[in-house]
This record gives C-alpha cells, structure tokens and sequence, in this order.
C-alpha cells in the first residue's frame, strides 16, 4: 500500500520528506546556478557526447584548484576548492538523477564489502 510520502508528485520527483540531503542540495545549486544565468544538466543532455565531457573537464579544473590551493598549504581555499567539486557534480549528477542518494549509499554498501584496499591496490 502505498502512503502519500511514497506517491510520486506529477513531475515524477518524490516529495521533499522522501528527496535525500545530496538530492535536496543538488537541487538548490541548479536553482542558484540557473538564477545565475548558468546552464544546468539536462537529462537529454546525455545524448550529446559533449556535454558530458565538459562538465567532466569543468570538475577536474576544480580538483586542480584544490590541488594548487593544498600545494600553497591554504587549507580555507582547499575546502572552497573541494565545495566547488562538490557543486558541479551535484548540478551535473542531479539533471540525470532523481535520487543521487540512493545511487551514494549504494556504491557505499558496495565498498563496505571489498575488503583491503579494495583487493590490495597500493593506493
Ligand atoms: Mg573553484
């Protein structure tokens, strides 16, 4: 049986009291970023074998900001850099997922279970 918490709202997004944090977060920054006149992921986007790959270069330039930022030993713009890494995988994650934390819990469960540096990788 189904309660009103589980139907899902017309749009097909469960509501808010079911949407995880990381859900609910994605959905913010696509609202800032979309105020801000950025493009957020679409879902059709997936077709278009560049979109992707931008983002995907846009996060890495975050990474690279948080390693320059680590490398001068500035530990307040290594956790703004890792919130910039963060953000974009979220605007990206949440125009092709409805329910990222599912998707985060799952791969979590997944690794609790794969032993010793993941079968005994050095790093
Ligand atoms: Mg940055």
């Amino acid at each position: 049986m189904q309660t009103d918490l589980e139907k899902p709202e017309p749009c097909g997004r469960r509501v808010d009291a079911l949407v995880g944090p990381l859900q609910q977060l994605a959905e913010e920054i696509r609202a800032i970023n979309q105020a801000n006149g950025w493009n957020v992921t679409q879902a059709n986007e997936w077709a278009d074998t560049y979109k992707v790959p931008a983002i995907l270069a846009l996060i890495h330039s975050e990474v690279s900001e948080a390693l320059e930022a680590f490398r001068k030993d500035d530990g307040e713009n290594f956790m703004e850099e890792m919130a910039d890494v963060l953000i974009r995988v979220l605007d990206c994650v949440g125009g092709f997922e409805s329910d990222f934390d599912a998707v985060v819990r799952a791969k979590l469960e997944k690794n609790r279970h794969r032993g010793i540096r993941h079968g005994g990788k050095r790093v």
